[in-house]
């Protein structure tokens, strides 16, 4: 299966290949942000194309792409998503492409354009999916119980903050809060010390869900539009005081980043992949049998400051537990409904590889955020030019990569960064 040529020059390996189209919301200058999609080095501009009639089946419904966000164009539905992905894989294709003729109207440089939010996200539910992930923070956490008696039957997940999901580039405050310094019996209020990434996915809901009805995992698949990688910010210092008994709260809710390209489900479809066996068998309702996880290779880079970028983590999302139908299923199981633009993220996504050949890092590197990789903050990582990192000191930019490849064929999802900033001051006090 080789990727067919584009008469635009897009290099092998470049994340956004003909096969790929990934969509999202962009600008140049002080243009309104609009739909368009990516390929090669370059962004098809979607409103552009329709309005010079390339786009025939679209003639009425220019406006959907002239949107600021991708909501009314993912409400047109999988039909009408798969006709255009057919229409704009013919239109960058074909030698007689008419899209040739007013490429200068169509193309973008990518490289001159600044990109948005791709969707107004109503809702976040951030999963706790990586069976790795949740028995090495379980054993940092509770090391007589590193995996509670539930985490094999149900997908678990907290409802997170959809405020807070910024795209992209956006610097992130460290933020703060309470925190119980080691040996004491009272909590101060501080910037936290231990700032963490979280390396997940993130799948965007594509149809409504009514309220009070389910979705089964045989339908959970129709109602995901695409995905994008995710940067779950963490505080964990917050995290130990606040978690019980309900769970993560302000060490979460301060931001969440995501990347500006959806990259549609359909095409994933060749990186399909079976997940782990699951034992003890899920209950009936979570059951499923077929290739839902997804063979995607996923990196982790800190780059501090100037200095030259260093591979943390690198993993891959098949390892995951819980495939996206069940947690849908699981979502709805009790009649809460889904909305196109819900945000469904997998939760940190470590492996049990080697990982990077790292210094410093040795068989930890499949680990998806600090916490695991620096056990608990107590053995640092070793970075490029001889630096050690627990937790993230401001200054530092996160970046998170994914792609998958097989046969010639590449998709991925370019990047998601976000650079720590310091501290907001802390509010003052009443009397
Ligand atoms: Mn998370």
């Amino acid at each position: 299966m080789i990727q067919p040529p584009s008469w635009l020059p897009v290099s092998p390996d470049s994340d956004f290949s003909v096969y790929n189209l990934p969509y999202g919301i962009f600008s140049k200058g002080k243009e309104k942000a609009r739909v368009g999609v990516a390929l090669g080095e370059w962004i098809l501009d979607l409103a552009a194309a329709a309005q010079l009639g390339l786009l025939s089946e679209w003639e009425g419904a220019v406006s959907v792409f002239e949107q600021e966000v991708l909501n009314e164009f993912i409400a047109q539905g999988r039909p009408a998503w798969q006709s255009l992905r057919k229409s704009l894989q013919r239109l960058v294709t074909e030698e007689e492409s008419p899209l040739r003729a007013v490429a200068d109207q169509v193309l973008v440089r990518q490289a001159e354009a600044r990109m948005h939010l791709p969707v107004r996200i109503g809702d976040y539910t951030d999963f706790y999916s990586s069976l790795e992930h949740a028995t090495n923070v379980g054993k940092l956490f509770r090391p007589d119980n590193p995996l509670m008696p539930n985490w094999k039957y149900l997908p678990v997940a907290y409802h997170g903050r959809a405020s807070s999901i910024v795209v992209s580039g956006t610097p992130v405050h460290r933020p703060q809060g309470q925190i119980l310094p080691a040996g004491a019996e009272v909590p101060v209020l501080s910037p936290t010390q231990a700032l963490d990434f979280e390396l997940e996915l993130g799948y965007i809901i594509g149809k409504n869900s009514p309220l009070g009805s389910n979705v089964a995992t045989s339908e959970a698949g129709d109602y995901v539009f695409g995905c994008v990688l995710v940067n779950d910010w963490s505080a964990r210092d917050i995290q130990r005081w606040e978690y019980q008994p309900l769970g993560p709260f302000l060490s979460k809710n301060f931001a969440t980043s995501i990347s500006p390209w959806v990259v549609p489900m359909d095409a994933l479809v060749p990186f399909q992949t079976e997940g782990p066996r699951q034992e003890p068998p899920p209950l009936p309702y979570l059951r499923t049998s077929g290739a839902f996880n997804l063979d995607l290779e996923l990196e982790v880079a800190l780059k501090p400051g100037e200095l030259p970028e260093s591979t943390l983590c690198q993993t891959n999302a098949r390892y995951l537990y819980w495939n996206i139908r069940q947690q849908i299923a699981h979502h709805t199981v009790t009649g809460c409904n889904l909305s196109i633009g819900d945000l469904l993220a997998t939760g940190t996504i470590s492996g049990t590889g080697p990982g990077p050949s790292s210094p410093g890092l040795s068989s930890r590197g499949s680990n998806g955020c600090l916490l695991e990789l620096t056990k608990g903050g107590t053995s640092p990582v070793v970075i490029a030019g001889g630096g050690q990192r627990t937790y993230l000191l401001d200054g530092d930019e996160v970046i998170m990569r994914g792609f998958a490849h097989k046969n010639g064929l590449r998709v991925g999802f370019g990047e998601v960064r976000g650079k720590v900033l310091p501290a907001l001051e802390q509010p003052g006090a009443e009397g």
